[in-house]
């Protein structure tokens, strides 16, 4: 059967695939590593947010074993109705005195994090500040929360200031990408705040790829930042953490709010227990975790050496896990990737809307579970192909 309005999907369809802007899901067997198999084919992944090889660790699997006979399978009801588990209060308890701030809230993912602080913070008579180069989310939240939004260029705060001196709204909210998940670079969280403090803004910031990696693994909070009762601060749980989820930490009040306020938390069944009991072994980890910081770093460092002398392109400036090659054309990227795989390497493309027109590029992330030999391999193909 065919009707007008599939067949203007099939167009739109077949429109993505002639400008290579197609995104299609690899199919993985077995566990999340850096050695996986992929769509049947065994190869050395460059791609997830697993930056301290937490998904599949020993300590976090018996954790869940654990949890899973204490707790069952499922929360059942929303947080405020029967759903929030000794384990979820726990893991706040826990995350917020791990990361400095007084208390914290758990939800089920980042994106629903982000959506519920912009929402029950800025709301219709508010105003939202975010850079150009924020991650989706904190773009949809923005539009989603009815705020009035204003996006300044990528660290430009001589732009951010200009906008925040000629609003004329009260509750003012400045978000950013703390490490910005293309990229890689880091926020300038205490000119931010300046301008914040200024302005009587609240200062959001989402350090879904700081957290457990920067710092100790408490993330990229300045000093400054973390005492600072303007700051809220949001850690995404299925990257560094290894598990699922975000947390965010704050001034109890802030906090407070967030539970009376912010739909997707309200509205929504808790997650599983299990995982949070998962995140409280996960925080343990991340404590302890200087060995697989120091390895992870020694790997960025061995990664940025190896490719200094490419030929035909250069890494993006970045000291974090996130080390993007920048391409530029979408087929560019998307041939060398390809190429890549035919190597055993994994590397994805990263194109259009995710990153600007013309900056496609190949988004290539280390964990502290590559070898020396495996960040070798991709450094001689890329010698190979670029
Ligand atoms: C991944 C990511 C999110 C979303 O977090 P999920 O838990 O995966 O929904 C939010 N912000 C940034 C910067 C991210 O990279």
């Amino acid at each position: 059967m065919s009707f007008a309005a599939l067949s203007r999907l099939q167009q739109g369809l077949a429109a993505l695939q002639d400008d290579h802007l197609e995104r299609r899901r690899l199919v993985l067997d077995g566990t999340q590593g850096v050695h996986v198999t992929i769509d049947g084919q065994h190869v050395i992944s460059f791609c997830s947010n697993d930056y301290l090889g937490l998904a599949a660790d020993a300590a976090l699997v018996a954790a869940a074993h654990a949890a899973l006979d204490a707790c069952g399978v499922g929360a059942g009801a929303a947080h405020l109705i029967t759903g929030h588990h000794r384990f979820h209060h726990d893991f706040e308890t826990a995350f917020a005195r791990f990361v400095g701030k007084p208390a914290a809230l758990l939800f089920s993912t980042g994106y629903m994090a982000n959506l519920g602080v912009l929402t029950a913070l800025a709301a219709r008579k508010g105003g939202v500040f975010g850079d150009k180069l924020n991650h989706a989310s904190l773009v949809d939240a923005a539009q989603l929360s009815g705020a009035s939004f204003a996006r300044y260029r990528h660290d430009d705060l001589a732009q951010l200031e200009g906008q925040l001196a000629v609003s004329r709204v009260q509750d003012k909210i400045i978000v950013s990408d703390l490490v910005f998940s293309m990229d890689g670079d880091i926020a300038p969280i205490d000119a931010l705040l300046d301008l914040a403090e200024r302005f009587d803004a609240w200062l959001y910031l989402d350090d879904a790829h700081g957290f457990g990696v920067l710092n100790d693994g408490r993330g990229g909070l300045t000093e400054r930042a973390r005492s600072s009762d303007r700051v809220i601060y949001l850690a995404t749980l299925g990257k560094a953490a290894g598990v699922a989820g975000a947390a965010v930490a704050a001034h109890e009040n802030v906090i407070d709010w967030l539970i009376q306020k912010a739909r997707p938390y309200i509205y929504t069944t808790a997650s599983p227990p299990l995982l949070a009991a998962c995140l409280i072994e996960s925080l343990r980890q991340i404590g302890t975790g200087d060995a697989r910081r120091e390895r992870l770093r020694s790997r960025i460092a061995q990664l940025r050496e190896g490719l200094a002398g490419l030929k035909h392109g250069s890494l993006m400036p970045s000291d974090t896990p996130i080390q993007p090659l920048l391409i530029g054309t979408n087929a560019g990227a998307v041939q060398l990737s390809q190429a890549l795989r035919a190597r055993g390497l994994l590397v994805p493309a990263i194109r259009t809307p995710t990153v600007p027109a013309d900056t496609a590029r190949l988004r290539i992330t280390l964990s502290a579970a590559h070898s020396a030999g495996d960040v070798d391999q991709l450094i001689g193909a890329l010698h190979d192909l670029v």
